[in-house]
């Protein structure tokens, strides 16, 4: 039995006795600095947001969390842009392009907002090789089903472009949140491969129910099952059955840097889980590598 890791310090050697090669984390956070210190003075009023605070762990230079990422071994990640308003999307693409130009363990990341130009930039993207893209429904305050957003789904499902969206009402609940949205936005392009962040917290059993139906959509851990979120949006063991039979479909995600506990704690929460060690090799790793053809 490989024990869970202790600290950061510790991740390494938790991943290495697991015979893996290192991570893969489908979703981190790199933003402009500008955007970015805007998202962590909303996390320091976080209580007034959502009842608790929020101590960001990570709160730190640009190289800096790029060394704590290296130092954890987490060979490929996102860095999952995200605008709240239109006008927005298309220079974050632009500066996290040239971030993923600069850093080449990025997996190139952009999103998009329902704006009469999103076809356009998110055709541009995709010739740029974008990997992943990034939607959030509760702070982007938009109905996934806009038809402004049609076109760029239809080509999304033809690409079969991962898409890490967070569109579960917790923390916060939007407007639009929810499996419902989801559900429309599904029967109508079946085939988008749709990563649920936050296993949909908290409506983690409509979201399972999505994951099973359709074949491309899989579930990111994203805070999932640790201490914070256990407390606030719990899980119930009684669906941990069916989170082991989507094994091939779960990927490890964490949303550093702007986590109010260390690193370890995501993955020894995911550990405590009990699935065993071929459902951490497969969520830790191989799902992401291969979502993503990451060599080992
Ligand atoms: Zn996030």
């Amino acid at each position: 039995m490989v024990a869970p890791p202790a600290d950061d310090a510790d991740v390494p050697r938790y991943w290495r006795e697991l015979g893996l090669p290192g991570l893969v984390d489908v979703h981190v956070h790199f933003l402009p600095e500008r955007v970015q210190a805007k998202v962590w003075s909303y996390f320091a009023h976080a209580e007034e947001h959502y009842g608790t605070a929020w101590p960001i762990t990570y709160a730190a230079s640009v190289e800096e969390r790029l060394a704590v990422l290296d130092r954890l071994g987490v060979r490929a990640f996102s860095t999952l842009p995200y605008p709240h308003r239109p006008g927005m999307a298309a220079w974050l693409n632009d500066w996290s392009s040239e971030f993923a130009d600069a850093h080449p363990q990025v997996l190139r990341s952009a999103t998009f907002y329902p704006e009469p130009q999103a076809p356009a930039y998110v055709a541009e993207a995709l010739d740029r090789g974008v990997q992943v893209f990034k939607v959030h429904v509760q702070v982007g305050a938009f109905d996934p089903r806009d038809p402004l957003l049609d076109p760029v789904w239809g080509r999304l499902a033809e690409t079969g472009t991962p898409v890490v969206i967070h569109c579960g009402s917790g923390p916060l609940a939007g407007e639009h949140t929810g499996p419902e949205p989801m559900e429309g936005l599904l029967d109508r392009h079946p085939r988008l491969q749709l990563v649920i962040a936050h296993l949909g917290m908290p409506e983690y059993r409509e979201f399972l129910d999505l994951a099973e139906r359709f074949e491309r959509v899989h579930l990111d851990t994203t805070m999932f099952a640790t201490d914070f979120t256990e407390r606030l949006m719990p899980f119930d063991p009684a669906d941990l059955p069916r989170l082991a039979a989507l094994r091939e479909k779960v990927l490890l995600g964490s949303d550093f840097p702007a986590i109010p506990y260390p690193y370890a704690h995501q993955l020894a929460a995911l550990d405590r889980l009990g699935l065993g060690e071929e459902w951490l090799r497969a969520v830790l790793w191989h799902n992401g590598a291969r979502l993503f053809s990451i060599e080992a």
